[in-house]
């Protein structure tokens, strides 16, 4: 008997073609092909006699057939099948185009049902293509008429009826699924059964069974999401990690040092790392706010904390200009202190390692000198891209971990650094801390982030400017131009962000060619700029497939005023901080996500000046203006996340295809109340059966989730 992990091969009616086919979708196994659910059904559930037909109808009828012809029309090279159908009440014609082999399988007198639309000619009733089915009698279970008939995802030469064909006998010859779903959260949850639902999703009595059976299968995905979650964050509350304390007074000295009063969620947030520092158990937590709402400072106060505890702090930024920017904010902030309060800083990037020894004296040094401080103790802290851990860096001792934009990262990352630096301190975890201006919604962070505990900075710094956005339709370009090269006449400067050029080959999944095309599409730009619109003005650009030493030089003259306008991907520098630039102009906006276009935004309006953002657009589409409006009038990027989550799904936060999680929870993770029911399912289990001892079946299925799936 068959089972969920047969392979395709083994199912009798399939042939190797169809395999092949298959494969081709990603399907391999018989789980595969259940867990390939249609897309809707197709209502032939009533059977009409034939004399009630009216023409425009999508019916089925069951009769016999009388006879069949086929013939060709000369002129079209068509072949056209005719068939004769009877019923008590009536007689109909059915035909078909190109489908000779019709006859070999309509035979007559064989009674079958026919399921499509009803058509008129010549005042003549008949059925066009329509779909039909053998019956053996009238009271015989059908597949593809006389029912809801599923509609699946299809491919070249696998059509809803060929799926059809394989699935239904499988669901009657296959071994019962163990259901691993506790029977006690399938009752308080009213979900189906495990092997009612997948026969209900895939051939439902009613259309409500389907919508029951997705219901299932989108629940058990969140629930298995949260049950991970939950493990995790309680396997890591048994892990040791250095309680490292805050000595208050000293740190009210060094905040009085400040130029600037912390904001009040400032605070709120410094006050939680600070306790949870505190702890013997690992932190892992997430600081959120908007670019500009003073994040760095925050991860800067809680190193210098681990530093007078006598412990390491590393800081991990995505990029290498990012880096930079954080060593000189840090900077920055020490030479404001006394000595004592100071803490000894470095920086390693592919490009090259640099020190602060306590005064204002920044060196290069070189990489192994700085290892060397590492191991030693010598640096307390230090700053890097990720090239940081990956190296092998030894520290002595690691207290904190730090990483700047961690949906960067992905999960898979931080865990896998979390394990880099267990190596680096044992026994136990160093404290993490990660620090995110992407706006995420409140249903993926319970989700998908849901095991991490949570800071939010929601407000900016007093006394920045509202920054002035404009939607700019291509009449008003010209325009645009004119406002922009007379503020740089001011000595201002000017960002401009080019999306990613579609391309017919490169597909989104492949990204190295989408990047590819992002590339193309800012050179173009560049040129055009450069050449044509502002060939007075110093025109630079950035992409990622520069070279760090490259990169860094242009972000350096960028930011000291050498250059007017730098045209950048979407991809290369996030937060960047470069006070005097106050233009964001971004091309292609209706192909970016909300929270991203936010982002952007967010690096102007970082100076004294006025600053604007605008969004340059040549779709004229009524959606993509009230899209845009949304920037504009959205109260702030948690806002804009949410209509980012309901218009354009969860992919745009964790990344689409390459998640594992299959179509059907990412829909489920935009539904709130699902997401809330079956949290507190899985929090219910956890707390009856921490080890899911009593739940073999669910532990193992667990497992195999955690295994397939990769959120990025
Ligand atoms: P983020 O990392 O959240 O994007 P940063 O930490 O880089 O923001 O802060 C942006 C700028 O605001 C920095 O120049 C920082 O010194 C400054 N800043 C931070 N907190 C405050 C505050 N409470 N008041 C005034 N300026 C602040
Ligand atoms: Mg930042």
């Amino acid at each position: 008997m068959l089972n969920l992990e047969s392979n395709l091969a083994e199912i009798p009616t399939i042939g190797p073609r169809f395999v092949q086919r298959f494969a081709q979708m990603g399907i391999h196994t018989v789980k595969d092909l259940l867990y390939h659910f249609p897309t809707r059904y197709e209502d032939f559930s009533q059977i009409y006699p034939i004399n009630d037909l009216e023409p425009g109808q999508q019916a089925t009828i069951q009769g016999t057939v009388e006879d069949v012809n086929v013939r060709r029309t000369w002129k079209r090279h068509l072949t056209i099948v005719e068939a004769k159908i009877t019923d008590e009440s009536g007689t109909l014609r059915a035909v078909w185009f190109n489908q000779p082999y019709i006859k070999n399988v309509l035979r007559p007198g064989r009674l079958a049902n026919f399921s499509g639309k009803v058509a008129l000619s010549d005042d003549e009733l008949y059925l066009s293509h329509p779909t039909y089915e053998l019956v053996d009698s009238s009271d015989a279970e059908t597949r593809h008429t006389a029912r809801l008939v599923p509609i699946y995802p299809e491919t070249r030469g696998l059509t809803s009826k060929g799926i059809r064909f394989v699935i239904q006998p499988l669901l009657n010859n296959l071994r019962p699924v163990a259901e691993w779903l506790p029977a006690e959260v399938r009752r308080a949850h009213g979900l189906l059964e495990i092997n009612a639902a997948l026969r209900a999703v895939h051939f439902p009595e009613h259309i409500e069974d389907s919508a029951l059976a997705k219901k299932r299968f989108a629940f058990e995905d969140l629930f298995l999401l949260h049950l991970l979650n939950i493990r995790q964050k309680l396997k890591l509350a048994r892990e040791k990690a250095p309680p490292l304390t805050t000595d208050i007074e000293r740190l009210k000295k060094v905040l009085a040092s400040l130029p600037f009063e912390l904001t009040q969620s400032q605070k709120r947030s410094l006050w939680e790392i600070v306790q949870d520092l505190a702890r013997n158990r690992p932190m892992n937590r997430l600081l959120q706010g908007d670019v500009g709402s003073g994040k760095t400072v925050i991860a800067a106060l809680a190193a210098l904390v681990a530093s007078w505890n006598g412990y390491q702090t590393a800081l991990m930024a995505p990029t290498e200009v990012l880096a930079r920017q954080h060593f000189a904010t840090l900077k920055q902030l020490f030479l404001r202190l006394a000595p004592s309060d100071q803490a000894p800083l470095a920086i390693l990037t592919a490009a090259g390692a640099k020190a602060l020894y306590g005064d204002d004296l920044e060196t290069e040094i070189k990489k192994p000198k700085l290892a060397a401080g590492l191991r030693t103790g010598d640096f307390k802290i230090v700053i890097g891209t990720h090239a940081l851990i990956q190296k092998g860096v030894d520290f002595e001792r690691l207290g904190l971990v730090v990483i700047d934009e961690q949906h960067r990262f992905g999960v898979n990352q931080r865990q896998a650094l979390t394990r880099g630096s267990a190596r680096i301190e044992k026994p136990g975890l160093p404290h993490f801390l990660s620090m995110s201006a992407t706006p995420i919604p409140r249903t993926l962070m319970l989700t998908v982030f849901g095991d991490l505990d949570i800071s939010t900075i929601d407000e900016l710094p007093a006394g920045r400017k509202k920054i002035v956005t404009k939607i700019v339709d291509p009449q008003n370009r010209l325009k645009a131009y004119g406002f922009i090269r007379a503020h740089i006449q001011k000595g201002r400067q000017t960002f401009v962000i080019c999306p990613r050029i579609e391309s017919a080959d490169a597909s989104a999944s492949d990204s190295r060619q989408a990047k590819l095309w992002e590339v193309k599409s800012v050179k173009e730009e560049y040129e055009k700029l450069s050449r044509k619109i502002f060939p007075e003005l110093r025109v630079a650009m950035l992409h990622g497939q520069l070279k760090a030493k490259e990169k860094e030089a242009i972000m350096k003259k960028f930011r000291g005023g050498e250059t007017d306008i730098l045209v950048s991907t979407s991809v290369v520098e996030v937060g960047v901080d470069v006070p005097n630039a106050t233009i964001m102009m971004i091309e292609g906006a209706e192909r970016f996500g909300l929270a991203q276009l936010y982002q952007f935004r967010g690096r102007v309006g970082r100076g004294e000046h006025q600053s604007y953002c605008f969004l340059f657009t040549d779709s004229a589409a009524k959606q993509t203006a009230e899209r845009l409006t949304a920037i504009v009038t959205a109260k702030n990027g948690f806002e804009l996340a949410e209509m980012d989550l309901e218009l354009r799904g969860p992919g745009e936060f964790i990344g689409d295809k390459q998640t594992g999680l299959p179509d059907i929870a990412m829909r489920g993770l935009q539904n709130a109340e699902l997401i809330r029911d079956s949290r507190q399912a899985a929090v219910e289990v956890i707390q009856a059966d921490p080890n899911l001892k009593n739940n073999p079946a669910l532990a193992a299925k667990l497992k195999s989730f955690a295994a397939a799936i990769h959120l990025e």
